[in-house]
């Protein structure tokens, strides 16, 4: 079911001590065996779609699909959830799609420019009953068309977040705590600053905390690629259990990406490689679609969100 009051499960997940998974949907396959795993596990769910998500697939067709398994999952709570909007008309067109969560990322700008542009969304968005996450700080690495090199990267001052929430009235805040985005996680330690994390709940007890790059790059997986003819040598992403401790502090959804291409690739690969006569695309995206929900039913585990439907 997709809901109606997308912040009380953002709130409640805040007070309850878990996080709900942010996954994000590209295709058919992807989109049923996130809703699947959570339709097991019993748990929320926040489907997300980027800019360029929606141009591959087209808007309607990703949306028409997250409703077809809202029907067909009704006791899994969804939040539709438009990822990195880099302007208001963006956010504006996944509004009248449909989405009932955007993001506006405007973390780019100067505190001022960034506090104009996320109050324009919020003021147009909460019209409509739809909530805003917004950024400040800088990530790392590399998402689609955002790069920010590690020196320009810049973690969520406590006391800037403060004023900015003020200022913007922004629903929940997309932090920069250590974590960057993408499969190459290089300089980064993998571990979260989790005494930010505590900080930054201390100081904004009522506004839900992101984290975004938070794939944490299964070695596993990372293996099988590299097994059949590919080459990720060096990938690495975020210790799961720095991720568990940060949920434990507050932060409330965790956005991944990274590890679902990465299952995705690893199981097609295998498949094609250990049957080269196969071209029937239902028996490499079938084995693939199984493997993401096993890996997203052990996400629901590391970010405690089991049961809490
Ligand atoms: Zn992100």
């Amino acid at each position: 079911m997709i809901v109606t009051n997308p912040l009380d499960l953002m709130k409640a997940a805040q007070k309850g001590g878990y996080a709900i998974g942010a996954f994000n949907v590209n295709n058919m396959e992807i989109s049923q065996a996130i809703v699947a795993a959570h339709a097991a596990k019993q748990a929320p769910l926040i489907l997300q779609i980027s800019s360029g998500a929606r141009k591959y697939a087209n808007t309607k067709m990703l949306v028409d699909i997250i409703k077809s398994l809202a029907d067909q999952y009704p006791q899994v709570p969804i939040i539709v959830h438009q990822d990195h909007g880099a302007d208001f008309d963006i956010c504006k067109s996944a509004i009248e799609a449909g989405f009932n969560s955007v993001m506006i990322d405007a973390s780019h700008e100067e505190f001022d420019g960034n506090v104009r542009i996320t109050k324009e969304v919020v003021d147009y968005a909460h019209g409509k009953g739809v909530i805003v996450e917004a950024e400040l700080g800088k990530l790392g690495g590399i998402e689609e068309h955002v790069s920010v090199d590690e020196k320009d990267a810049r973690l969520t001052d406590p006391e800037e977040a403060v004023e900015f929430i003020k200022q913007t009235g922004a629903d929940t805040l997309a932090c920069a705590i250590g974590t960057s985005h993408g499969a190459y996680k290089f300089s980064s330690d993998g571990k979260v600053d989790v005494d930010r994390v505590k900080k930054l709940t201390e100081v904004l007890p009522d506004t839900p905390l992101v984290m975004h790059g938070s794939s944490s790059v299964p070695q596993e997986y990372v293996e099988i690629v590299n097994k059949y003819g590919g080459d990720l040598s060096g990938a690495r992403g975020v210790d799961e259990s720095t991720i568990s401790e940060a949920v434990k502090y507050g932060v409330s959804k965790v956005n991944i990406d990274t590890d679902l291409r990465l299952v995705m690739t690893a199981i097609i690969r295998q498949v094609l490689t250990e049957d080269p006569k196969q071209f029937d695309p239902r028996k490499y995206l079938g084995p693939a679609r199984d493997e993401i929900q096993r890996m997203v039913e052990h996400k629901i585990d590391v970010l405690n969100s089991a049961g809490k439907i």
